[in-house]
């Protein structure tokens, strides 16, 4: 079994889709293993996204993440990253297959609803950006 980390967005919690995005993941048989609900100040929205740091769209990203509360969730099940990254659908919701989250949920290239980890090296260290061990079920 793998885990990875998933972020309900900013724009996903304004319009009350965080039970419809949950069914999604319960539905394709993942397990959630840990969830909250918080408010990213404009500096950990940096630090999260630092990789995106010399990217064009970088200030607007993080402005975006730091607008309003997000859902931070560790989810589980085999090959879960790719399975994960399948069920979220392309970056550009005009690009993702139907039947994705981002497809189904997303307004725009930024506000696309989820986050998802693109590595198992990046799931362990973003799991470890929100939740301690005791958070871990
Ligand atoms: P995420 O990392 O959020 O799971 P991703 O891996 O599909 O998404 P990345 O390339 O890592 O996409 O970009 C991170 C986030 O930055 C995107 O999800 C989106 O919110 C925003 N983003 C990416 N490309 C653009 C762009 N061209 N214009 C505006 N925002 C963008
Ligand atoms: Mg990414």
């Amino acid at each position: 079994m793998e885990q990875t980390l998933v972020i309900i967005k900013p724009d996903a919690v304004k319009r009350k889709l965080i039970g419809k995005i949950l069914q999604r993941y319960e539905r394709a048989e993942f397990t959630i293993r840990a969830i909250k609900i918080i408010q990213l100040s404009e500096n950990r929205a940096k630090e999260f996204y630092s990789v995106h740091q010399e990217k064009p769209f970088y200030n607007d990203l993080v402005a975006f993440m730091a607008s309003g509360p997000c859902v931070p969730l560790i989810i589980e099940a085999e090959d879960a990253v790719m399975r994960n990254r399948e069920l979220m659908g392309a970056t550009n919701y005009k690009e993702a297959k139907e039947g994705t989250i981002r497809r189904e949920f997303a307004t725009s290239i930024q506000e696309n609803c989820v986050h998802g980890s693109d590595s198992a090296e990046n799931s362990h260290k973003e799991i470890r950006f929100f939740f301690t061990e005791s958070e871990l079920v």
